[in-house]
């Protein structure tokens, strides 16, 4: 459970691994097959409507002409550049994958299980016939406890197969030392995308609880209940998790490291779980049953332990018996579950109408399930060297901007500065692929078992996780694929990482200007940069140990100018009723403030390094202009009425035209490229600022 702050959510994928349905063709006359990522421009006039005034709304300025061509598809609920680019990196993986599914003697071990695994989840004639068989041995085994203390081996069995039953537990790297590794253990459990959810109580969120129930009941009476047992029991499921989800730490909380910070050591957390057998549970999962832990969230675990105490046996089971269900609603089960699955958290709860072809998420799910044998395949041929140096490039000269930046803050003294410089020349830059990929020789894939394979990677990923607890950290390990559009700054290891798959067109292009390419790419860089100085970053030192290197009063100043802009977007009311949480979206502000104002000042330095004519134009615009339309250009995306009510209440990222209006009204520059009048919509006449 590493800490990682990225561009955005990856939506596209969550979409996709929820329950997209099999449509059983092949999309072989798809017109989007022949799309590449060369047709794409970083800076795209055509998709200006000169129609808006740049000074009242920008996001509408530059992204009409796109909304106008790209029509929400009816089965993404949110559709924008990121996804674009998403849908091309699918079909290349989708080719690599369909060659790899060729059973030829000369595959390598690798091929040979991406090929497989690709080749099994797309059989639906074979997950159709074996029905709920391929799941029927986990079903008995929970079937066969018969007391509260068999549920600790239970539970680790299940936790290791990828169930979110209860709780979560994995290695990370300790808050107070972060060289060291140690066990976590961590809220979970639920089955609805987060703990408001079960605590909100505005008609809406009433309504979800209750279509939720009823998904739950729908499961299980597809599992074979009588309907009377699958609504009884569902209502089980909800008490339980209702019960976890109040005791649970909102996400606004959770931000705060401070609030997940508990270190303690197995036999204390024993003593606190008086019904719960730690040891067994550890045992059971290969993992230390001694030795210092963090419990992340000790109120959890308390009503977790006078849970497991006072409620019955048969209902636990029940609860774990949807947990299962609910983890292998994909692709591995036969279409009735899948289309259930689809239907609640897809089309429900996202607003998604159709479900996505099969290949798409048979795709997606080789990606997340062995990603890296994947990946090797698809930098070997997309991602050549060159680009790997260009982005190299980019970062270090956007991080000598931010050692200039700091220098030059009125607020913060000079001790501070010092450790903040300290801090930035200490990131590790990590772009493109890791420099020793994962080695997938004992997971065994069988063609024709994708039940069975899903299983058994998920067996090999969490033992992989625990394996690392009392081992040196490996700082060069990815919590991304190499095909994933987006990017990651991790805290505890003090690293910006970009993925291949993002450095290409509509984000990064090296056939365009550099104006284009700063306002875009640049201002990603600067953005996981400025994550290390958020006000989550902002506490963990050079070395990623969570331990305060400011003064009192450049701390205050700090939360002073962070304070302007959690009010900023505490005002935006993003649906009817549904105002932005300033507090659960500062961090992503302050890196998209601070990113795009760092791009800015790099890309100024290089244009007058290269004497750059600014007022010279090009298809029809400066290159101020170019690079601020770049930027919003990269924002451009359609969003479902549900995704966007989601995204609002849950997501710490701000909905993309915020990310471009609101982040640009704060930047006098932006209005002074476009000469905005200080009236205009588009200019904040009190401008909050950070970095
Ligand atoms: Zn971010």
């Amino acid at each position: 459970m590493p800490c990682m702050d990225s561009i955005l959510l990856v939506a596209a994928v969550t979409t996709a691994l929820m329950g997209l349905q099999a449509s059983g063709q092949t999309p072989a006359g798809d017109p989007a097959s022949t799309a590449s990522a060369a047709e794409l421009r970083v800076f795209d006039p055509t998709l200006i409507d000169k129609a808006v005034d740049p000074c009242d709304n920008f996001y509408r300025f530059s992204c009409n002409g796109w909304f106008k061509r790209n029509p929400l598809p009816p089965d993404q609920a949110v559709y924008g550049r990121f996804t674009e680019l998403f849908e091309i990196n699918r079909l290349h993986l989708r080719q690599i994958l369909e060659e790899a599914a060729v059973p030829a003697p000369e595959r390598s071990a690798n091929m040979q299980k991406i090929g497989d695994d690709y080749a099994s989840c797309m059989d639906t004639a074979i997950v159709d016939k074996l029905g709920l068989a391929p799941l029927q041995p986990e079903l008995d085994r929970i079937a066969a406890m018969k007391t509260r203390a068999e549920l600790p081996a239970l539970l680790a069995h299940l936790h290791s197969i990828g169930v979110n039953a209860f709780f979560g537990m994995g290695s990370n790297q300790d808050f107070a030392d972060a060289n060291s590794v140690i066990a976590f253990y961590g809220a979970g459990g639920l089955g609805l995308p987060e703990r408001d959810y079960y605590t909100r109580t505005d008609a809406k969120s009433v309504e979800q609880r209750q279509q939720y129930v009823a998904h739950v009941k729908a499961m299980f009476a597809l599992a074979g209940e009588p309907e009377t047992q699958a609504a009884r029991d569902a209502e089980t499921v909800m008490r339980i998790e209702t019960r976890l989800a109040k005791a649970s730490l909102t996400m606004t909380e959770q931000r705060d490291p401070q609030n997940l910070n508990h270190p303690t050591d197995v036999a204390a957390f024993q003593k606190e779980l008086t019904h719960f057998a730690v040891s067994d549970y550890a045992a059971a999962l290969h993992a230390p049953v001694a030795g210092k832990m963090n419990d992340t969230e000790p109120k959890f675990f308390e009503e977790f332990n006078a849970l497991v105490a006072d409620t019955p046996v048969e209902a636990i089971k029940t609860y774990l018996r949807w947990h299962l269900l609910h983890a292998y609603a994909g692709p591995s089960l036969p279409q009735s579950f899948d289309h259930e699955n689809w239907n609640f958290y897809a089309h429900i709860l996202n607003g998604a109408e159709k479900q996505q072809e099969r290949w798409k998420r048979c795709t997606s799910r080789v990606d997340l399930e062995l990603g890296e044998a994947l990946g090797q395949a698809y930098v070997g041929r997309y991602f050549p060297p060159a680009e790997k140096h260009h982005a190299l490039e980019m970062t270090l000269a956007i991080e000598q901007t931010m050692a200039k930046d700091i220098d030059a803050l009125d607020w913060m003294s000079a001790a501070t500065k010092v450790k903040a410089k300290e801090k930035l020349q200490a990131v590790m830059n990590k772009i493109g692929y890791p420099d020793k990929w994962r080695d997938y020789s004992s997971v065994t894939i069988v063609r024709g078992d994708a039940l069975g394979n899903a299983e058994r990677v998920h067996q090999f990923n969490e033992a992989r996780d625990l394996a690392k607890i009392g081992k040196p950290v490996d700082k060069g390990e990815w919590q991304m694929t190499p095909p994933t559009v987006n990017a990651y700054y991790d805290p505890q290891m003090n690293n910006v990482n970009f993925p291949a798959g993002y450095f290409q067109p509509p984000f990064y292009n090296d056939n365009e200007d550099d104006a284009a390419n700063y306002g875009d790419m640049g201002s990603t860089v600067g953005h996981e940069l400025t994550h290390g100085f958020d006000d989550e970053g902002r506490q963990y030192d050079k070395d990623g140990n969570l331990r305060n290197w400011w003064t009192k009063d450049d701390e205050q100043q700090f939360n002073d100018r962070a304070d302007c802009m959690v009010k900023q977007y505490d005002a935006i009311e993003a649906v009817p009723g549904v105002h932005l949480n300033g507090k659960l979206t500062l961090g992503e502000n302050l890196a998209d403030l601070g990113g795009l104002w760092l791009a800015w000042l790099a890309w100024l330095d290089k244009a007058e390094a290269a004497h750059l004519d600014m007022s010279a134009t090009m298809e029809g615009y400066t290159p101020a202009q170019r690079f601020w339309i770049a930027y919003a250009q990269q924002w451009c995306t359609q969003t479902r009425p549900e995704q966007l009510r989601t995204q609002a209440q849950s997501n710490p990222h701000a909905p993309d035209e915020y990310r471009t209006n609101t982040v640009l009204q704060d930047l006098p520059d932006f209005a002074k490229s476009f000469s905005c009048k200080k009236t205009a919509p588009m200019v904040n006449p009190k401008p909050c600022r950070v970095w």
